[in-house]
């Protein structure tokens, strides 16, 4: 009987113990699983969060951009109206008169567009002549097939012409003294054919300061000045080569601060069919230049000082005869 009993408290222990490791298994497995399932819910319904929040930022970002564009063509077109309904003064500077000296004291101005001719070159020139100014075109290869004859008008209503490379393709220009000098070649014999000009000042695409030439930019800075010409650079910039479209408003004020710095400025603009705010600015600009005490807006020439980022020691340079202007002061 004894022993009986004991077989039986044996077997319930048994019983127990394995009811004990089935429950502790079975809790180890649903337990995680339980929670997966509560995870993922968690994590799908997070996502969908993050997902509304990114669609709404989007929208709003999108609203943004379309009410900024929608801005500035407002007052670009604004800036346009005022300048079309302006009754243009007819001013003409004496100074342009044959062997008109400009006085010492007064501030230079020299008013520069690169990358034409384009589409807006003869607005642009139309607007100069409303206001009796010259100023100077650095001129790319890029319409020397289509029209020769914009390079051409450009001489012939009085203003500079200057290279500013045929391709205006910074890599292949400024990968080897070999390419430079090709290009440089092609832009000068282009002028010479279209416009009838042996050109001899040059500007830089990117300026002699650029960092993306492969070769050191004072060697193709002497090369252009062996050959007896000159380059230009800026010290006054409208900031109108900005990918996002600037405000005629702002390339005024970027001019117009600029110029106030210097005693001779020589300012960058862009001539080209992205640019029509800078076509728009340009009444502004010089209305603003001719409001300014002893200051005149003329066009560089070959006597003009230069104004260069980067310059050759004279001592590296072959005697071509350049340089001996350096005493002109117009
Ligand atoms: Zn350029």
């Amino acid at each position: 009987m004894s022993d009986e009993n004991t077989m039986i408290r044996r077997r319930k222990r048994v019983k127990r113990l394995k009811i004990y490791l089935v429950t502790i298994f079975l809790l180890m497995t649903i337990t995680p699983s339980v929670a997966s399932v509560f995870a993922i819910n968690h994590l799908t319904k997070l996502q969908k969060n993050v997902d509304e929040l990114t669609d709404r930022l989007n929208e709003f970002q999108d609203e943004y951009k379309a009410n900024q564009a929608a801005q500035i063509a407002k007052e670009n077109e604004e800036t346009k109206q005022a300048v079309e309904t302006k009754e243009t003064e007819q001013l003409h500077y004496e100074y342009y008169e044959e062997n008109y000296v400009v006085p010492e004291d007064f501030k230079r101005v020299y008013l520069t567009f690169d990358d034409g001719p384009s589409i807006y070159t003869s607005q642009i020139m139309d607007i100069l002549d409303s206001y009796g100014v010259k100023a100077t075109f650095f001129v790319t290869g890029n319409q020397a097939n289509v029209h020769p004859e914009w390079y051409k008008e450009i001489v012939d209503r009085g203003h500079s012409i200057g290279m500013h490379s045929y391709t205006h393709v910074y890599k292949s220009i400024y990968e080897s003294e070999v390419s430079f000098e090709y290009d440089l070649k092609r832009i000068h014999e282009t002028v010479e054919t279209a416009a009838g000009v042996d050109c001899k000042l040059y500007r830089f695409p990117g300026g002699s300061s650029n960092e993306v030439s492969a070769v050191p930019m004072q060697n193709l800075c002497k090369m252009v000045k062996d050959n007896g010409w000159n380059y230009f650079d800026w010290n006054v910039s409208s900031q109108d080569a900005s990918n996002v479209p600037l405000r005629s408003v702002d390339i005024v004020n970027n001019v117009v601060f600029g110029i106030a710095k210097n005693d001779r400025s020589v300012v960058l603009m862009h001539d080209a069919g992205d640019k029509y705010s800078t076509v728009l600015a340009l009444p502004i600009i010089i209305e603003r230049i001719m409001a300014m005490d002893k200051t005149v807006i003329l066009p560089i020439d070959e006597s003009t000082p230069e104004i260069q980022h980067l310059s050759v020691p004279a001592e590296m340079l072959e005697d071509t005869g350049a340089g001996e202007n350096e005493e002109v002061t117009q």
